[in-house]
C-alpha cells in the first residue's frame, strides 16, 4: 500500500512539471464519503438487488417504481454525504495546475460540491431527472404517491438523468474526455476499476499518446514502470499528500 510518506518521487515530479493534467475518477473516490461503490456489498433494503440489474433501461421499463426508488435512496445517501479529502485535493489541483481537466464516472455531484468548477460528467448526475420520452431535463420534480412522477410537458415517466448500462454516453462529454486524454501529459486514474467502457480506455489512450499514467485504487499492487505508476491507496489519503508534495509552496495559501 502506498502511504502518504512513501510517495513515488517520480510521480511527485511528474505532477509538479505537468503542463496539462487530466484526472478520471470513479466510485472509489466517493467511497470515503460513505457512498457505496457498485461492487461493495449493498446494505439494508437493497442488499438483494444487483445494481447492474437496476441501472438498465430494461429494468426501468419492467419496474419503473423500483428503479425510481433505488435512485431516490442513492440520492438521499448523496445529500447526506460530504466531499472527502480526495475530492478536495482534486479541486485544489485544478487551482494549482497550469491546465487541468476532471472527468468523472460518478453521478453524485461531490466533485462540484468540493469546488471543482469544470467537470466532465460521463455518466450524468442523479440530482437531475429527465423525461423518458423526450429527454427534457429537470432539476426539480413533484413528490407523487406512485413514482416515477410524470413529465410536466408530456406526462411520460421521469427517469434519473444518468447513463444506464447498455446506453450511449453523452457524445459531447465523451469527445471532450477523449481529446483531454490524447493531449495531456499526466493522466490520473483514481478509484475506478476500469471495467466500464468506454471510460476504461481513457488511461490506455493517454498512455499510448505519450502521457505518464498513474492508477490509484484498492485493486492494484504498488508498481512503477516506464511512465506508469500503480498505487494501492485510498484516494482520500493519497491525493492530499500528493498535491501537497508537488506544490509545497502553495500549501499555506490554498489549503
Ligand atoms: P467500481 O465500483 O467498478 O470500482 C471502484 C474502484 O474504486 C475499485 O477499483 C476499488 O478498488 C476502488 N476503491 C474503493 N475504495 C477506494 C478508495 N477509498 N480510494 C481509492 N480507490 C478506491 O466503480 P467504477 O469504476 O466507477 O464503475 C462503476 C460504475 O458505477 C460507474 O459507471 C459509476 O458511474 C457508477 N457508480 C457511481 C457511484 C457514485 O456516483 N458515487 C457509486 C457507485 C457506482
Amino acid at each position: 500500500m502506498t502511504t502518504a510518506d512513501a510517495l513515488p518521487p517520480g510521480l511527485v515530479t511528474a505532477l509538479r512539471q505537468a503542463r496539462y493534467i487530466v484526472a478520471l475518477t470513479g466510485a472509489g473516490v466517493s467511497a470515503e464519503s460513505g457512498i457505496p461503490t457498485f461492487r461493495d456489498a449493498q446494505t439494508g433494503l437493497w442488499a438483494r438487488y444487483n445494481p447492474e440489474d437496476l441501472a438498465t433501461p430494461e429494468a426501468f421499463r419492467r419496474n419503473p417504481r423500483l428503479v425510481w426508488e433505488w435512485y431516490a435512496w442513492r440520492r438521499q445517501l448523496v445529500s447526506a454525504a460530504a466531499p472527502n479529502p480526495g475530492h478536495l485535493a482534486l479541486a485544489r489541483l485544478e487551482r494549482l495546475a497550469p491546465r487541468f481537466t476532471l472527468i468523472t464516472q460518478n453521478v453524485d455531484g461531490l466533485h462540484q460540491r468540493a469546488g471543482s468548477t469544470s467537470v466532465i460528467e460521463l455518466h450524468g448526475n442523479l440530482l437531475r431527472v429527465r423525461c423518458s420520452a423526450e429527454g427534457a431535463v429537470y432539476t426539480t420534480w413533484p413528490d407523487v404517491a406512485d413514482p416515477p412522477p410524470p413529465c410536466p410537458a408530456c406526462g411520460a415517466p421521469l427517469r434519473p438523468d444518468v447513463v444506464w448500462f447498455g446506453e450511449l454516453l453523452p457524445p459531447e462529454a465523451l469527445e471532450r474526455a477523449w481529446r483531454a486524454a490524447t493531449t495531456c501529459d499526466l493522466f490520473l486514474s483514481i478509484g475506478t476499476s476500469g471495467l466500464v467502457e468506454p471510460a476504461a480506455s481513457l488511461p490506455r489512450v493517454a498512455y499510448a499518446s505519450g502521457a505518464t499514467v498513474a492508477v490509484i485504487n484498492l485493486d492494484v499492487t504498488d508498481a512503477v514502470e516506464e511512465r506508469l505508476f500503480y498505487l494501492h491507496a485510498r484516494s482520500g489519503e493519497l491525493l492530499p499528500a500528493l498535491v501537497s508534495a508537488a506544490f509545497p509552496d502553495a500549501d499555506a495559501v490554498t489549503r
